[in-house]
């Protein structure tokens, strides 16, 4: 039996488990997946044991991702451009490859919502792990243009220079945003303490589409306050979390499980909408 976990702290929430074990059933794979709780100061050492032990793979998730891009020995493209990795595998030579999937997973769900990304004008939100791995694979679908806004502006500006070379990318404070947008991307942590990053209310029009990439049982407080002003599409985060397990799940297997019913599951298992 191929054994493979997810890292994190704290880690008792995550639908990784459920998510791969779906995905195995599936595919008819022979192998584990476990959620492991990692000390905070103790993330290398835990990681070590889990491969000395046997692991194939794993997934590692928040505080950890970046600490893990400096844990391994080989790096995708992508995770190399991201500065954090969030699924690692165990070559056939015993290296430790990381990758980054979150990318890769958004845009694959926004693309099961909305036709095209291609000149649309993005506002991301945040500018933290998440917007690190994302805007990468987000320029890749040649946006007209993308605004990084966040809290601390000083980190929306060095991720607007780190991507400069890809595409037209700007930083922006909240208060200054102006657009107009087509898509809007929730990338901060705001709706874990039920806040919403405060952008002017006149960004949200009846063309918009927001994407939240939290989610829950019930709407996130930054969709349900666009749905209220009358946004056209109001997506979470529940997609994205399934599309990128499934590029891990591709990585470690060579095989590329399907989503759509997944997320279907997942949804029900939440006891959502
Ligand atoms: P980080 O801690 O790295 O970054 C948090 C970001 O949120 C920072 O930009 C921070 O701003 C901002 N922020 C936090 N609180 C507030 C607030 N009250 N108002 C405005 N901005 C705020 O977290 P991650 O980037 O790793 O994760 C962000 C979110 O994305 C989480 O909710 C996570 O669950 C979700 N996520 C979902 C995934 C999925 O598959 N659906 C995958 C990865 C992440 P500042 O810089 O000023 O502190």
């Amino acid at each position: 039996m191929d054994r493979y976990a997810v890292f994190g702290n704290p880690i008792g929430h995550s639908k990784s488990p459920f998510i791969h074990t779906l995905f195995a059933r599936q595919t008819q794979q022979q192998m584990s997946y476990e959620a492991m709780l990692a000390p905070l100061d103790g993330f290398p050492q835990v990681l070590a044991q889990f491969f000395a032990d046997g692991g194939k793979g794993c997934n590692v998730t928040v505080p950890f991702k970046e600490q893990a891009y400096g844990l391994v020995q080989q790096l995708s493209p992508r995770a190399k451009l991201a500065g954090a990795i969030n699924t690692i595998r165990r070559t056939d030579d015993g290296l430790l490859l990381g990758d980054n999937t979150d990318g890769a997973g958004l845009v694959q769900d926004l693309l099961l919502h909305i036709p095209s990304l291609a000149g649309l004008r993005i506002l991301l939100l945040g500018a933290g792990g998440a917007a690190r791995g994302v805007i990468g694979p987000l320029l890749e679908q040649q946006p007209a243009n993308l605004t990084i806004a966040n809290r601390t502006f000083s980190k929306a500006e060095q991720l607007a220079e780190h991507f400069a070379p890809l595409g037209a990318v700007r930083a922006a404070t909240f208060e200054a945003l102006t657009g107009p947008f087509d898509l809007i991307l929730n990338s901060t942590s705001a709706s874990l303490a039920g806040e919403i990053p405060p952008i002017p209310a006149a960004l949200i029009h009846e063309d918009i589409a927001v994407y939240d990439m939290m989610y829950g049982p019930g709407e996130t407080p930054f969709n349900q306050w666009a749905r209220g002003l009358g946004a056209r599409a109001c997506i979470d985060g529940l997609g994205m979390l399934v599309c990128q397990a499934a590029e891990s799940f591709m990585l470690w297997r060579g095989i590329r499980p399907g989503t759509k019913q997944v997320i279907a599951e997942l949804r029900r298992n939440l006891g959502a909408r």
